[in-house]
């Protein structure tokens, strides 16, 4: 009983988020290019079997932060059965010792989070022994921290153009894909366009400028749950969605499950009703739906 309605919970939520993610892309003006946005579903701290519903709907790309987790799921046996053709991104912060275990990942599609040129030649070097005497390069984006802020991990903005650089011109192992960022929480789009993403977006101009690049082939990562839509429609390629999808995140032991002292701050909207809502509309246009796969 549980299992089934919670897999027709996460089966609907991946259908409506991607009609939501294809409207936005419509929406985008026509100077932007006109690169299909790739969802990716974040899938951590959520089981096995949530992957697996969603990859039955046509999900094909999934986002996870921790290296274990991400090798252990990878690794599970229904996984490895059920979806031969996923395709892994890791979107969190990577330190040198564990690029080796992440590297080993089956099916690892692109690292999101390089983040400085030293980080950058370890993968490299990494990914020339490991896959033997396969050609096939790894895909790389480069993380930058656009708001600044201590918390958040990413090289300096102003530190872009000499990192992919180094990148294109050092590591023959990478394949260069784009630009990445988290960016600050709860940002108000009533002040206007999120200064996060028009940053990613000027540093890619920036990086085009310099190194030739058409602006096709370099895709900026960034929109989450919260914001994805907005962030197509100022460009990005990639989208990062997780909570939506599967259902607010529990972390033992977190901030999130200690007591809430009153007065209590006015909780967020339930991600599990907004997507119900927003699916049974879906549903009801499922036709239109594409899933763009690149
Ligand atoms: C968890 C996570 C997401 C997804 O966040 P939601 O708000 O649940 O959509 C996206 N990007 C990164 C880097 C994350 O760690």
């Amino acid at each position: 009983m549980w299992r089934a309605a919670m897999s027709e919970e996460v089966g609907k939520a991946v259908q409506s988020v991607l009609e939501r993610v294809n409207q936005a892309a419509a929406r985008r003006p026509k100077a932007l290019p006109s690169v299909p946005p790739r969802l990716v579903a974040v899938s951590k701290t959520k089981p096995p079997d949530m992957v697996v519903e969603a990859y039955r709907q046509g999900q094909r790309n999934f986002g996870e932060n921790y290296v274990n987790e991400l090798v252990d799921k990878a690794s599970d046996p229904l996984i490895l059965e059920s979806c031969p053709e996923i395709k892994w991104h890791f979107i969190g912060h990577l330190q040198k010792n564990n690029v080796n275990k992440l590297l080993g990942v089956p099916n690892l599609f692109l690292v999101e989070t390089v983040d400085s040129a030293k980080l950058a030649d370890k993968v490299n070097s990494s990914w020339q022994r490991l896959r033997g005497a396969s050609t096939q390069r790894l895909k790389v984006m480069v993380q930058i921290n656009t708001s600044g802020e201590q918390s958040k991990h990413g090289l300096p903005p102003e530190d872009t153009v000499n990192t992919v650089k180094h990148i294109v011109s050092q590591c023959p192992a990478l394949h260069f894909s784009g630009l990445m960022t988290i960016g600050r929480y709860g940002y108000d789009l009533a002040l206007g366009p999120n200064p996060d993403f028009q940053m990613l977006l000027s540093r890619r101009q920036e990086v085009c400028d310099s190194l030739k690049l058409p602006p096709e082939e370099v895709e900026l990562s960034m929109g989450m749950s919260t914001d994805f839509e907005h962030a197509i429609e100022v460009g990005s390629t990639n989208v990062r969605v997780g909570s939506i999808i599967f259902g607010n995140r529990e972390y033992p032991n977190s901030a999130a499950n200690t007591p809430i002292p009153s007065p209590a701050p006015s909780p967020a909207p339930s991600p599990e009703k907004t997507s119900k809502t927003v699916s049974e509309e879906a549903a009801k246009k499922m036709h239109h739906l594409t899933v763009s796969e690149h």
